[in-house]
């Protein structure tokens, strides 16, 4: 890399760490992360819990997202920019182009998952729209390049070029256009947006680095995309650049600070704490860990290291979601956790859970995977309706069905003005398969519980690698494996904190209850007991096609209790099933959920109803519903049957309460924090 003295117009100055950076830069040609997932491509789902959701987000969100995009003008706005088309730019943010971009991810996903003529040859048309829209340098982004701006206000717009890095997004738009490109040529063959990516990418190299522009990325992401460009070509330039824009962050020399709100407060190697914007920092916790990856640069590592602890210890909801607060989209203090006013966005949900997968990947530990999986299917997946069509910006952890809290609405919407959610789901659906299985040399990780096969290449042995479950709702899992030949293997499977007495992996959360009951291993028929290496259950022996081990992981219903000190959930208790978190809402009880009182001697049972919600299993037993004086002054009670639905399922029937976390005790005062 070129690190040296740094010029921009006007003036001269000098990088810091000059010395430092240049021998890192030099560290581990050939570096990458020691475990390799197992890509999407090569894992077929084939179960009742993620298999309809695949489907209906090929068949309906891809399209719903497509179909809101050209009705918003998203699309128009690069046939304008193009000259294919007259008009002016639409809408109300810079940032538009990029759902684009996500949603043809999303569709490249799919595409690959299931071929589908007509969708492939609408996004070679959406394509060749970019491609014109993009000028001759390689300079892309519909709000610079159409002259006028025909509503007003608009919010996030830099024009003329580069005029605003610190708030504008032509960057970030960027970050989610190499994304798209890479999974389009994946999906595909077709180097239609690659090329259009890579140009984009050489203009941004010659327009930002030492001695040109210094300035970082308002909003990370543009990382990301460079890092995946570097891995379809091979071409350092863009891991350098990557790597560039994060190390950026906080060196003034070159910059004016943007603050902590877009993580610019600090080197990134010094950051400690999680702060900002939530999704602006998982994206960057991300890059960091590609680049620390790809480099072998263990600054990287260590610095992940301490902002995961902060994270996962201070500032996680028992969803998985993060970033607290409404104001900024961003985290709170340690141990800010609000529940009505959680702001948790779905956004931030995803990069939450690239970012734990990334941390998988570097250090094999299964502790990233228990908060993946927490988010998966929990705070992430909350953020889409079962229908598909509608979606959540904010995911709460209680409501009083009466606050308008998801960007003006109560329940879920089909679309937003900022509209980074729904199309951020589009992409990330498809994309959890490859999350399911991992490897490393003779090492084959099972991460998740995911009825359906896998088919991996382990140093010349194929492996087809059979899962059957009914996961979540069913803690048994039977795992069959079929090498082409009989070969020594190490098999991790996955046994997760919840099993394992431990909601998360920090002193976050807790479960009320000391005793777990133990899960049970069995190869073949026969009870062994493994060691269990960070995590995992190592199996390590000469395998056979047929050779199948049977996992079972004791699922009662859980009473889960926070740490004393984050007050939104003090006196408060949750409940949990596996991997599942469980919310109370009015449909179920009697038209209320904000009076409802759980005491710890209450009994609860699971209990699997295939007719509500598309299946799902419930909490029931009973409850105490409060009814308050007249003058307030006291409270009746009476027992009530009690039903507790995944969170993930919750805002279908209709407004009204809901709470995760109730009162154990009775007491005064309704209200949810
Ligand atoms: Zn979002």
């Amino acid at each position: 890399m070129r690190w040296g003295t740094f010029s921009r117009p006007g003036a001269w100055v000098v990088a810091v760490g000059l010395v430092a950076a240049a021998a890192r830069a030099a560290a581990a040609p050939g570096a990458d992360y020691p475990i390799r997932p197992v890509p999407f491509t090569a894992v077929q789902i084939a179960d009742g819990f993620w298999s309809p959701r695949l489907e209906t987000n090929r068949a309906v969100t891809v399209r719903h997202d497509f179909d809101k995009c050209e009705t918003t003008g998203r699309i128009a706005n690069f046939a304008v920019a193009g000259g294919l088309a007259k008009g002016d730019f639409v809408g109300l943010f810079g940032f538009n182009d990029s759902d684009v971009y996500k949603v043809i991810e999303g569709a490249s996903y799919s595409l690959r998952l299931r071929p589908d003529p007509g969708l492939e040859s609408y996004v070679d048309e959406v394509v060749a729209k970019i491609a014109a829209a993009q000028e001759d340098d390689g300079y892309l982004y519909t709000a610079g390049t159409i002259p006028t701006l025909a509503q007003k206000p608009t919010c996030c717009v830099s024009r003329p070029r580069w005029s605003d890095i610190a708030s504008g997004h032509e960057l970030y738009n960027l970050g989610h256009l190499y994304e798209a490109a890479v999974a389009h040529q994946q999906a595909t063959g077709k180097r239609t947006l690659l090329d259009v990516a890579l140009k984009s990418a050489d203009l941004l190299t010659r327009v930002f680095g030492p001695g040109r522009r210094l300035d970082p990325p308002g909003h990370q992401e543009v990382e990301i995309g460079l890092v995946k460009l570097y891995r379809a070509t091979g071409e350092r330039k863009y891991l350098d650049q990557a790597r560039f824009f994060l190390e950026q962050r906080g060196n003034a020399a070159g910059h004016t600070l943007y603050g902590a709100y877009n993580q610019d407060h600090l080197p990134v190697l010094q950051q400690k704490e999680a702060v900002g914007h939530a999704v602006r920092a998982g994206y960057m916790y991300s890059a960091m860990a590609d680049v620390g990856a790809l480099t072998g640069d263990q600054g990287y590592v260590r610095a992940l290291g301490g902002l995961w602890d902060n994270v996962v210890s201070r500032k996680l909801y028992l969803t998985g979601g993060i970033g607290a607060r409404r104001d900024g989209e961003a985290f709170g203090d340690d141990y800010e956790l609000p529940n009505r006013t959680a702001y948790a966005e779905t956004c931030a949900a995803i990069a939450n859970a690239m970012w734990n997968h990334r941390l998988f990947l570097l250090h094999g530990d299964a502790k990233y995977l228990d908060v993946l999986e927490r988010i998966v299917y929990n705070g992430f997946l909350s953020g889409v309706s079962l229908d598909g069509e509608r979606f959540f910006y904010p995911n709460p952890l209680a409501s009083d069905g009466e606050r308008t809290f998801n960007m003006g609405q109560k329940g879920r919407s089909a679309w937003f003005d900022c509209s980074c959610c729904p199309t951020n789901v589009a992409r990330f659906l498809p994309s959890i398969a490859g999350y399911v299985y991992a490897q490393r040399e003779r090492d084959v990780f099972v991460n998740l519980f995911v009825a359906g096969r896998g088919e991996l290449g382990l140093d010349g042995l194929k492996l087809g690698i059979r899962q059957e479950t009914r996961y979540p709702w069913d803690g048994r899992v039977r795992i069959v494996v079929e090498p082409a030949h009989p070969a020594e293997l190490a098999l991790h499977v996955r046994v997760p904190g919840w099993a394992q007495g431990r909601p998360v992996p920090s002193d976050l959360y807790r479960y009320a209850e000391a005793e777990t009951e133990a899960f049970t291993l069995a190869v073949n028929g026969e009870p062994v007991k493994p060691e269990i290496v960070r995590g995992f259950a190592v199996l390590r022996r000469t395998w056979k096609a047929g050779d199948a081990v049977e996992l079972s992981l004791p699922m009662p219903v859980r009473r889960v209790l926070s740490h004393d000190k984050v007050a939104a959930d003090s006196g408060r208790v949750a409940l949990e099933r596996g991997p599942v978190v469980y919310c109370a809402e009015a449909a179920d009880n009697g038209g209320r959920a904000f009076n409802l009182v759980l005491p710890d001697d209450a009994p609860l049972q699971a209990d699997h109803r295939p007719d509500l919600l598309g299946g799902v299993t419930v909490v029931t037993g009973r409850a105490l519903a409060l009814q308050a004086s007249e003058d307030g002054r006291s409270v009746a009670t009476r027992e009530q049957d009690f039903l507790a639905v995944p969170y993930h399922a919750w805002a279908h029937r209709g407004d009204g309460e809901m709470a995760v976390w109730l009162p154990r005790r009775v007491k005064l005062d309704f209200a949810v924090p």
